[in-house]
């Protein structure tokens, strides 16, 4: 059966490139009939940031990507925290000491900074490894009662992985197809810490065994550990999971990864939910406070890097994991495109049911004590719906329902307003005064029955009328806004408009 986890660090708010790898790998478990686990990696104590946990599940919760199995929904493979399960880790690095496929070094970080120091003055990069390892403080070199001694005597070592030498690795990755790697390139990566805790590299993969995950499907960035990985698995004598690095996401610009920074300098969220920096106090946007649609976000995040082949753009959850392949996830970085974004909320405010809107955005304006009927919101809502990105826009598009213009655009007052305008619109409200169906249809049919007959420019009345029932040459269907503010509103209008 098929088991995928998503294994963020806590080390601050998930930005969308990760709410992607979480998608990706929910999209992936559900088409399979698969578990999705969610394991939290914070054995970095230096890097933990609290809080960042809970904005995790937070925003999985909110995008709809739920786990099957993590912190709070435990299953049989438990705990989901790394920090539970430290003493898990050490035995696995002794054994690989054991096996003399790791070793204990006991440099110091002095040491190590001035055999950087000293490689760099000769144009040369220190890399710890066969060409090297041998001559260093650790237990290839010392005799093993040296080891002992040193360790018994408490001082600090760490335990690194031997990589074999002069090997030629071929990786396969979903993805990316096959990956030759010569094993000289790699250095001799720490796997358990001086401060008792393991390296994301051991926990890592004694968690992806112990907890049976037969695809890693990640961010690109860990594409140059796959290596490393691989060669983890065989030195435990386990069987690897298959790999899948999915593409890096682009600045809008194309040119570099996206970072949590662009966002706010650039004017569009890269959080899924608004995130305040403790330290800080600075509050980066989030798409939910934004005002997107949480189907709309997803679908957005969905197509970047992937795209089932075909024109389709518009997919729910239940689609997506139906057409999801990781075949045919892009090999080149996917560029975040902020207005594509916005489009895509468009089309799902569009094809929201107007009763739905209708109800968030009553929610809205209550919060602004401005109280509408139902009745009367969801014609507004009906007329000017098309026009908005967000819930939020209807007020502006729509501002004009509730309160009458109080001043006149005047440029379009000054084309428009001819001299005989003003009997035109007393004309006007006296045939509106004396209409009885004062519904939008019954009005157009009346008031352009009434033009013709009178034969004058539509122009010459729609203008003028539109400039008192609005104050400017903009906004919904006249006759839907005639029926929207009533008959008594209508006329006033109308009157104070000729004044
Ligand atoms: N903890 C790693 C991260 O924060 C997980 C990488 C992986 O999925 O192997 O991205």
């Amino acid at each position: 059966p098929v088991r995928v986890r998503f294994a963020p660090s806590p080390t601050g708010p998930l930005h969308i490139g990760g709410v992607r790898t979480a998608l990706f790998n929910y999209l992936f478990a559900k088409k399979h009939q698969g578990t999705f686990v969610l394991r939290i990696e914070d054995t970095d104590q230096n890097r933990y940031v609290a809080n960042a946990e809970k904005y995790i599940i937070d925003s999985l919760n909110w995008a709809e990507i739920p786990f099957d199995e993590g912190p709070g929904k435990e299953g049989k493979f438990g705990p989901y925290r790394q920090s539970e399960r430290k003493e898990i880790y050490k035995q696995y690095a002794e054994e690989l000491v054991k096996k003399g496929k790791a070793y204990y070094a006991f440099d110091t970080a002095e040491e190590l900074e001035d055999l950087r120091a000293s490689y760099e003055q000769k144009g040369e990069t220190f890399i710890y490894n066969f060409h090297n390892r041998n001559s260093l403080n650790n237990s290839l070199k010392l005799s093993p009662e040296e080891v002992k001694h040193k360790i018994e005597n408490g001082e600090k070592y760490v335990i690194r992985f031997k990589i074999p030498e002069n090997e030629i690795l071929t990786l396969n990755d979903l993805i990316r197809g096959e990956i030759k790697i010569n094993t000289n390139t790699l250095d001799d990566k720490v796997l358990y810490k001086s401060d008792g805790m393991p390296t994301y590299h051991l926990a890592n993969i004694v968690d992806d065994h112990l907890m049976e995950i037969t695809h890693v499907i990640r961010g690109e960035e860990w594409l140059p550990s796959m290596a490393l990985h691989e060669l983890l698995y065989s030195a435990f004598g386990w069987e690897a999971p298959q790999f899948a690095h999915l593409p890096l996401i682009l600045k809008p610009t194309g040119k570099g990864k996206l970072s949590k920074r662009d966002g706010d300098k650039e004017g569009f969220p890269v959080f899924p939910l608004a995130y305040t920096n403790e330290e800080t106090g600075e509050v980066s946007r989030g798409y939910k406070e934004d005002g997107y649609y949480k189907e709309a976000f997803v679908n957005m995040l969905a197509l970047l890097g992937w795209n089932p082949g075909t024109e389709q753009e518009i997919f729910n959850m239940d689609q997506l994991i139906k057409t999801f392949e990781l075949e045919k996830v892009n090999k080149s970085g996917a560029k975040f495109d902020p207005e594509k974004t916005k489009w895509f909320q468009q089309q799902y405010l569009k094809s929201a049911s107007n009763e739905h809107v209708t109800s968030d955005f009553k929610e809205l304006l209550a919060k602004k004590n401005i109280v509408v009927s139902d009745e009367k919101l969801l014609k507004i809502v009906q007329s000017v719906k098309e026009r908005a990105v967000f819930v939020k826009d209807l007020e502006e598009l729509s501002d004009y329902f509730f309160t009458a213009p109080s001043t006149y655009e005047e440029k379009a007052v000054k084309k428009n307003w001819k001299e005989d305008t003003a009997n035109l619109m007393q004309e006007l409200m006296i045939l509106l005064q004396n209409s009885e169906k004062f519904d939008s249809e019954s009005l157009e049919k009346e008031v352009k029955a009434w033009i013709e007959q009178k034969e004058i420019g539509f122009g010459k009345i729609m203008q003028p009328l539109r400039l008192s029932l609005v104050g400017a040459l903009k906004g919904a269907h006249l006759f839907d806004i005639m029926d929207i503010i009533g008959k008594e509103e209508t006329i006033l209008r109308i009157k104070n408009g000729i004044e």
